[in-house]
C-alpha cells in the first residue's frame, strides 16, 4: 500500500460499524482529538506495530531453522526487522521505521519523566539504544532519506559514516543466513493468522479493530521474494 493510499484505509478504520458498548475504551482514548490527530495516531501506531511484527517474526526465524545467534538475540531481531522495513524499499514502511524510532524516544522520555530505573539487565537493550541503533541502520542504508531521524537524535556525523559498514555487515549476515532457506519455487506461503483474545479487558477495541482492519498486514512488500521463506519441516 503506496502512503498515499494510507490515509483513506486508517479512516475507514474509524467508518467501520462498531457496537457503541466496545468502542467505549477507543472513543475515550480518542476524545478531543481532530479527524487528522486520529488519523496521525493510528498511523503512528501501526508504525510501531509494523517494526514489532518483523522484530516477533525475527524470533520465529531463529527459533524454527535453528539459526545462529552471535550475541544477544534481542538485538539481532531488532536489526533483522529494520533490515526487513528498509528492504522493502516502500514509503509506508520507511515511515514505519522513523515512527518507531520515534516510539523507543517517546518511550524513553516516559520512562525518565517518571524517574523510572533504568533496567540494565533486561534481555533488551535501552530504549533510546534501540532508537540509536535503528537509526545507525537506517543511515548506514540512506543517511539522506533518513537524515531527519538522526538529526532529532543528535547522531554524531562520524557515527553516521561508521553505520555505512555496519549496515552492510549486518544486511549480508542475515540474508546469508536466511539465504538456505529462501523459497525458490516462485510461490509464496500462506499463513493463518490467529486472534486472541486480549488479557486487558481496556485493550478490547483495539483488538477488534486490528481484527476489522487487516489490509495493513496484506501489502504487497510482505509477499514480495525477500520475505518468502520455505518452513522448515519442507
Ligand atoms: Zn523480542
Amino acid at each position: 500500500m503506496r502512503r498515499s493510499l494510507l490515509p483513506l484505509a486508517l479512516l475507514g478504520l474509524f467508518a467501520l460499524p462498531m457496537p457503541a458498548a466496545q468502542a467505549t475504551a477507543l472513543i475515550d482514548d480518542l476524545q478531543g482529538l481532530s479527524k487528522q490527530q486520529v488519523e496521525d495516531s493510528v498511523e503512528f501506531a501501526f508504525g510501531n506495530a509494523l517494526f514489532f511484527l518483523f522484530h516477533e517474526a525475527g524470533h520465529m526465524l531463529v527459533s524454527e531453522f535453528n539459526l545462529p545467534v552471535l550475541g544477544r538475540e534481542e538485538d539481532a531481531v531488532d536489526t533483522l526487522s529494520t533490515l526487513l522495513l528498509l528492504e522493502a524499499d516502500d514509503e509506508v514502511f520507511d515511515t514505519a521505521l522513523t515512527d518507531s524510532v520515534d516510539g523507543w524516544t517517546f518511550s524513553a522520555e516516559a520512562s525518565e519523566a517518571a524517574e523510572q530505573e533504568l533496567p540494565m539487565w533486561d534481555v533488551h537493550a535501552l530504549d533510546r539504544q534501540r532508537a540509536f541503533s535503528m537509526v545507525c541502520m537506517m543511515v548506514g542504508k540512506d543517511a539522506e532519506k533518513f537524515k531527519e531521524s538522526a538529526d532529532n537524535l543528535e547522531f554524531p556525523a562520524e557515527r553516521r559514516r561508521q553505520c555505512v559498514g555496519e549496515y552492510l555487515k549486518a544486511h549480508d549476515s542475515w540474508f546469508g543466513v536466511l539465504k538456505p532457506h529462501l523459497r525458490t519455487d516462485g510461490r509464496n506461503n500462506k499463513f493463518t493468522i490467529t486472534y486472541k483474545n486480549p488479557t486487558n479487558k481496556e485493550l478490547e477495541d483495539y483488538a477488534d479493530l486490528t481484527k476489522r482492519r487487516r489490509s495493513w498486514i496484506s501489502s504487497p512488500s510482505f509477499s514480495r521474494d525477500s520475505t518468502s521463506w520455505t518452513t522448515a519441516s519442507s
